[in-house]
């Protein structure tokens, strides 16, 4: 079944930001960015939430975290920040599993389950990341990591509230280091990753959105965008600076999808 999914394009500043140069970034992409087309948010480091989410204030572009914890009840949680503060603050997404929290901080299948199930109980729309290494592609294992990391939250939140979320494909080969996956190899995880989810249930495999992310560009993100399972991008260094992200959104609304 084909159904209609307004291209999304994220851009997850990581680790980088300041005061002085958020209010440039956002200035200009108040300006570049159209009010219709493709969706667009940012997800800049949790200090800055509050000041970015006032600073985008009727714009169309939304305002998403980069991580959340999976406790749903406020408590003795150091260092944690949970759902319904993000909620608070005006983010509507916020990304789990990345593969830098995956690998640098050890999150486990189970806990970016945890923290999907928060973030939807709390009514964000997780952005789900699964991906595979460069090893597990090159032995052939890519379907299986990345089926496997899907599935882990299928079985933890079901697949109605999966398809509350977001999907990003982002092979940690790709992500920051300049290489890409071509299109082909994009659009062969996001159908497989659509496929699992169809045959379960074939209306939300239709309407979920399955965003690509690993060294978009403005100069590739057409030809990546144009693949009928690709559904917009979660996008890091390339978000950074205004007139690429503009560059981005503009890609992906081009595509007419
Ligand atoms: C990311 O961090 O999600 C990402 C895709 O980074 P980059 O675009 O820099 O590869």
């Amino acid at each position: 079944m084909k159904m209609t999914r307004q291209p999304l394009v994220v851009g997850n500043w990581k680790m980088h930001g300041s005061i002085a140069g958020n209010a440039e970034l956002l200035h200009g992409l108040r300006e570049l960015l159209p009010t219709s087309g493709a969706a667009s948010a940012v997800c800049p480091p949790f200090v800055y939430l509050p000041a970015v989410s006032a600073a985008l204030a009727g714009s169309p572009i939304e305002l998403g975290a980069q991580d959340v914890c999976e406790q749903g009840e406020a408590g003795a949680y150091t260092g944690e920040v949970s759902a319904s503060m993000l909620r608070e603050v005006g983010c509507r997404y916020v990304i789990v599993g990345h593969s830098e929290r995956r690998v640098i901080y050890g999150e486990t299948d189970a806990l970016v389950a945890r923290k999907f199930a928060a973030a939807v109980a709390a009514g964000l729309v997780p952005i789900l990341c699964v991906g595979e290494s460069l090893q597990e592609r090159d032995s052939g294992a890519t379907e299986a990591v990345v089926v496997r990391q899907l599935e882990a939250v299928i079985s933890a939140v079901g697949v109605g509230a999966v398809g509350r979320g977001v999907l990003a494909y982002e092979p940690v080969w790709a992500i920051g280091t300049g290489r890409t996956a071509s299109p082909e190899q994009a659009q062969d995880v996001h159908a497989c990753l659509r496929g699992r989810i169809a045959s379960i249930d074939a209306t939300i495999a239709g309407s979920v959105r399955v965003l690509y992310g690993g060294s978009v560009k403005a100069g590739n993100a057409k030809e990546i965008f144009a693949m009928p399972d690709v559904d917009g991008g979660l996008i890091g260094g390339a978000s950074l600076k205004a007139a690429e992200f503009a560059a981005i959104v503009a890609a992906a609304t081009a595509t007419g999808k």
